[in-house]
Order: C-alpha cells, then sequence, then structure tokens
C-alpha cells in the first residue's frame, strides 16, 4: 500500500488538534482552511512561504492567519449564544478577550473587530495593558475588565475608562485595593463600576492549580467579600458592586472544574443577590482548555470536552442554581483567552541539518590483523538478516560494542578497529529497528531502539523564543512538516535548536497512545529546503519568548485569505522582529559605540599593514550589517 495524505492526517493527527483549520492538499501540502465549514478557501502553507522567500524576508517566521483569529472569536460568542437560547436563560453573555494571552496590536485589532456584533469586550491584567485596551475603539456596551493587583496609577487608568464612558470594571483582588480605589473616585468624581474576585473553594488540578484554593494569590475569602460589602454600604458605593469574578486556572483539561466552580460561584453570586448587593454579572475567568495534542482526553495538553459543552455547562449550571435561590439569571462572561488566540499563529522554520547515529561509515572491509571481536561483529551483522531473533541480536551486539570499548580502554583495540565497531553497531541496530517494525510483540529494550536510532534535525529557532510553555512544562505543540505528505516519513526525529542550551529541544510530541519521544519526519534531500510548522503557538508562546543566546523576536507574517486570489491568500505585512542590535541594545550595549570600537581596531591593523584598506572597509561593513541583521541564521 503506498502512503497516502490520509496517512499523514491520521499520523499527524492534524484533524484532532486542528479544529477544522488545518488539512492536507493532494499534492501532500499541509493546508489552512481559515473559514471553517468553507472548504473551498485553503492556502497551503508552503506557497506562504514561497512568496515571503522571493521578499527576501528571514526567517524563522510567525504566520498569523487573521481569519482564523475571527472565526475563533465568533464560534465562543456563537456557542454562548446558543447555550443561553437553548437553555432560555435569562442573562445575556458579555466575553472578554484577556489581552495578555497575546498583546499584539494587530492581534487584538483583530479580535475586536471580529468581536464587534458581540459586543465583545477586552480583560487587562496590568497598567499598561490597560493603557493597550483604553486605546482601542469597543463597543459602548463591551466590558473592560481590570484584573490583578492595582497601585494608584493602573485605578487612576481604569477611572479614567470610566470618564471616556467605557464599561472599566475593577475587580477587587485584595481588600487593601478598596480604600484607594474610592478615594480616587472621590477625587476625580466618577462612579466606578466595581468587580469582586472570590477566592474559590474547589481546586484544579494541573498547571495552573495555585489559581485557586485556600492558598491562591488573588482573590476574597467569603469573610472578605462580606466585610468589603459592608464597607462599600457605608460609603455609599454599594450600589456600585456589579460583578462577581473568579478564575480558577488555565487549561482546565476536565469539564469536572469548570462545573464544580460554575456552582460554587453561582451559588455566592445567588446569596449576594438576595442580600442585596446589586449584581448584574458572574465572571467565569479563563480556562477553557485547547486540545493541543488532540487526544480529548483530561491529559494536561489536551481537554475531555467541547466549546458547546463548556458553553452548556457554565450556563445551565448557574441557571439550575439561580433558579433554586430564585433570584434573575446574571449576565455571563468569561475571560477566554488561550481558546481565542492558540490556533491562529504557528512558526515556520526550516531544518537545516540532521545530527544523526547513522552517519557512522567507516570502511568495515575485513582485514589481515584486525581482532576477533570484530570480525565477530561482522558475523553477527551478516546474521542479523537471517535469524530473525532480534533480541538475541541486539544482546549481542551490546555485549560486543561494550567489549571492543573495554578492550579499547585496555590498548589491545586499535583507533581503526574501534571506528569499525562503532560503524557496524549502528548498522546492526538499524537493521534490527527495521526488521521489527511490522513485529506486534517486542521487548522495552527493542520498543527503545527507535528512539536510540532517533535523528535529531535541526531547526533554525530558539525554544526559549518561541515555544517557552514546551520547555517550561511540557506543553506538546504539534509539529508537522509542510510538504511531502503523500511520503511516509521515516525518519523519526526529535527536534534541536540553535541555543547553546541542551534544554533546547523538542522530544514530546503528539502521539497515539499519549505523547512520544519522536516525531515521523522525511529524509531530508540535497538541494531541497525542508519546513516544518509549529503550530498552535498563539496563546502565551508568541509573547513569553525569552532572549536565550540573545535570539529575538522573529519577523512576523500577517495573512488574509482571499477567495479571488489564485492562491487564496494575501501577506498583507511583514512585521520585522528584533534585530542583533536591537537584542544588545537591550543588554545594554550600545550598537553604535560597538561598531566604533570595532572600526578602531581595524583601523589600527590597517595602519600597521596587516590588513589591506579595502579589506578593512569590508570587514567594518559586514559587523555593521549583522548588528542590523536578524538574530538568526541566514
Ligand atoms: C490568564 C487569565 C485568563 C485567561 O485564561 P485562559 O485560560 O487563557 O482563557 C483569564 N482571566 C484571568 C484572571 C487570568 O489570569
Amino acid at each position: 500500500m503506498s502512503w497516502t495524505v490520509e496517512d499523514s492526517e491520521a499520523l499527524y493527527r492534524i484533524n484532532r488538534w486542528g479544529e477544522g483549520y488545518f488539512g492536507v492538499d493532494d499534492k501532500g501540502r499541509l493546508q489552512v482552511l481559515p473559514v471553517v465549514g468553507n472548504r473551498n478557501v485553503t492556502i497551503a502553507i508552503q506557497e506562504v512561504v514561497d512568496e515571503l522567500l522571493q521578499q527576501n524576508v528571514q526567517f524563522p517566521i510567525v504566520l498569523r492567519f487573521h481569519d482564523i483569529l475571527r472565526n475563533r472569536v465568533q464560534e465562543l460568542n456563537q456557542a454562548f449564544g446558543e447555550a443561553i437560547a437553548e437553555a432560555s436563560y435569562g442573562g445575556r453573555y458579555f466575553g472578554v478577550y484577556p489581552i495578555k494571552v497575546n498583546q499584539m496590536r494587530e492581534v487584538v485589532e483583530e479580535i475586536v473587530d471580529a468581536g464587534r456584533p458581540f459586543n465583545y469586550g477586552l480583560e487587562a491584567g496590568s497598567k499598561a495593558e490597560l493603557m493597550a485596551v483604553l486605546s482601542l475603539d469597543i463597543e459602548p456596551e463591551s466590558l473592560i475588565i481590570c484584573n490583578g493587583y492595582k497601585d494608584d496609577d493602573f485605578l487612576r487608568l481604569a477611572l479614567i475608562g470610566t470618564k471616556m464612558r467605557r464599561k472599566v470594571v475593577v475587580v477587587i483582588e485584595k481588600t487593601s485595593e478598596i480604600a484607594p480605589l474610592l478615594r480616587l473616585a472621590g477625587e476625580m468624581q466618577v462612579r466606578p463600576i466595581i468587580g469582586l474576585r472570590t477566592k474559590m473553594r474547589v481546586k484544579a488540578e494541573g498547571r495552573w492549580s495555585e489559581s485557586s484554593g485556600e492558598h491562591a494569590k488573588f482573590g476574597l475569602t467569603t469573610s472578605e467579600i462580606l466585610t468589603t460589602i459592608a464597607y462599600l454600604e457605608e460609603k455609599g458605593y454599594g450600589d456600585c458592586v456589579q460583578l462577581l469574578h473568579f478564575h480558577i486556572g488555565s487549561q482546565l483539561s476536565d469539564i469536572r472544574y469548570v462545573d464544580d466552580a460554575t456552582q460554587e460561584a453561582a451559588r455566592i453570586y445567588a446569596r449576594l443577590k438576595k442580600r442585596g448587593v446589586p449584581l448584574i454579572y458572574l465572571d467565569v475567568g479563563g480556562g477553557l482548555a485547547v486540545d493541543y495534542d488532540g487526544s480529548r482526553t483530561s491529559g494536561h495538553s489536551s481537554m475531555n470536552y467541547s466549546l458547546a459543552e463548556y458553553t452548556r455547562a457554565v450556563v445551565q449550571n448557574i441557571q439550575s442554581v439561580c433558579d433554586y435561590e430564585e433570584v434573575a439569571h446574571p449576565n455571563l462572561v468569561s475571560e477566554s483567552g488561550r481558546a481565542i488566540a492558540a490556533h491562529h499563529s504557528c512558526v515556520i522554520m526550516k531544518v537545516i541539518g540532521e545530527i544523526s547515529r547513522n552517519t557512522n561509515s567507516f570502511d568495515t572491509a575485513a582485514i589481515d590483523d584486525e581482532h576477533d571481536l570484530i570480525t565477530g561483529m561482522r558475523a553477527l551483522q551478516a546474521e542479523v538478516l537471517d535469524v530473525e531473533n532480534y533480541q538475541e541480536a541486539y544482546n549481542r551486539v551490546s555485549r560486543y560494542l561494550d567489549d571492543v570499548l573495554n578492550g579499547f580502554k585496555l590498548g589491545i583495540i586499535r583507533l581503526e578497529d574501534l571506528a569499525k565497531a562503532e560503524t557496524m553497531y549502528w548498522q546492526i541496530m538499524r537493521a534490527i529497528a527495521d526488521g521489527i517494525r511490522s513485529k506486534e510483540d517486542v521487548s522495552e529494550d527493542l520498543r527503545d531502539i527507535d528512539e536510540i536510532l532517533a535523528s535529531q534535525y535541526l531547526c533554525n529557532f530558539s525554544l526559549f523564543q518561541s515555544a517557552a510553555d514546551t520547555w517550561a512544562i511540557d506543553q506538546v505543540l504539534p509539529l508537522v512538516p509542510l510538504t511531502r505528505l503523500t511520503e511516509e516519513p521515516t525518519r523519526n526525529c526529535t527536534v534541536a535548536d540553535i541555543t547553546c542550551d541542551s534544554d533546547g529541544k523538542i522530544d514530546h510530541f503528539i502521539g497515539e497512545h499519549g505523547t512520544r519521544s519522536t516525531v515521523p519526519l522525511h529524509p531530508l534531500r540535497a538541494g531541497e529546503d525542508y519546513y516544518v510548522g509549529l503550530f498552535m503557538t498563539g496563546a502565551y508562546q508568541d509573547v513569553m519568548g525569552d532572549m536565550h543566546n540573545l535570539f529575538g523576536r522573529l519577523n512576523e507574517a500577517h495573512v488574509f485569505c482571499d477567495d479571488d486570489d489564485p492562491t487564496d491568500f494575501y501577506v498583507e505585512e511583514v512585521i520585522q522582529g528584533t534585530s542583533a542590535g536591537q537584542v544588545l541594545n537591550i543588554m545594554q550595549y550600545n550598537p553604535t559605540a560597538m561598531a566604533e570600537r570595532v572600526k578602531k581596531s581595524i583601523d589600527a591593523e590597517v595602519r600597521a599593514g596587516n590588513i589591506r584598506p579595502r579589506e578593512g572597509v569590508g570587514l567594518v561593513d559586514l559587523y555593521e550589517a549583522c548588528l542590523n541583521g536578524s538574530t538568526y541564521l541566514r
């Protein structure tokens, strides 16, 4: 049976994590289907790459598919709308996008624009984020939610927003924020909209569990909520408390936590409402997960529920508690960030080389006075293919290599024999790996051979800049080649970046059963470029990266679909990443002074007659060009 694009789709689980946004065309190219449900608009990612290469754009690059972003905003808002209609729920949905997930102006502007019909709003967690949010033009009914710890300036900025007639909600994270808020509101003569963040009893398991439970960093305990409300009433601000907020963590992979949290919060909401607190919004925070590995499980890179299930859970849990307590249904707010932003961007990088275990190619032909161990290995090599007793062959070849190494240490094996032994060892291992591929029940030892033989594909990118969570918390992100998907990928690989850090590698990939340590890729061909994409980097990864080894931000291309264009797309703009000079500047170097100093040294060599003047000028020009150039490999 020959390999088909369906085989590739299944192998890389594209339909599982892709949410319909990705597929493979009949030429074996990975494609983007930015408009879910419209299979006529398809963008072959390699065509975008080729166009950018033609424009001499430096890779690696972040590609942003704005249509995916818009579609995510629509899907979320529509899902809430449908859940509300289906349940005959009494409130409306006013979602907000928390910009910390991806603060790029173009990203936030696209989200704002797509969210306009839904009165979709924004959430800020710091002064800088709030300043960004206040500069954007959102609908008058849309909410601006201010979370995070707040100093006077943060509170003033929020109140400026209120003066601008925006619906800014100041969420109180900590009781000490109340007095300054009221003081500043008095000074600036505005009535703030106040939200209260409740510390939740339910504790989500997983990576962000610290956001909930008794020891959470944020939020008010029940007694703090009651004293805060009493204080606000006493000061004449009781009518300003409109929103109850909670957030128990990001990437809630089990729907159970959503159920528990919404039930608990709805009960608090209802009881406060019955005490006369004029609440009208219940904000369920973030946490809506993304199925990075496509396994549809409660594993931490996955989720065991769909978007529709999530919105139904939120709506129905809150509805049933409020009905029971006989209070009006609140308007619903969610702060889903990851689920909005993750799918729209990817990092495209070129595989620039292979670090392989089986490139040993020393001539292993027999010579007269070679050591018996070498002769023995050669005999074993001839046998492997016949006997099909792979376990025995594996045991014996491992033993041979040990003996040869010991012999070498003792001085009885020559360097040439060691080179032969190494070469034959890897050849035999490969023969075993090929032999067991079709076998069902093989031992653990033999299963590991594939991993031992795995090649490292060296890619022009920095993990620390482009996929921080892969390094920090073993987040699995899909990695797929852009082309050749009509061919079986026969190399099992790990992926190494170009930083000088041995942690700069990816060795967690999507597997059939959970994760696997290698990803199948195609053998590299001489003279042919091979690009791979790291997908779903739009939430957090794009903006959290650091400058390890001084690799800076990547160039970015903003891609839009256009059904009338033969390629179905156009690149609206390419945003320059950070140059070497800019990165150095952040580290307190002065690129101009650096270039001057280098020039001075070279001039001195020219004067001393060690460098020809023309050559000297060229060297200085090169240094300056590199300062202005990319931090990545050209
Ligand atoms: C981070 C954060 C969010 C976003 O969470 P996602 O899981 O990405 O949707 C929402 N609200 C608050 C308070 C947060 O801290």
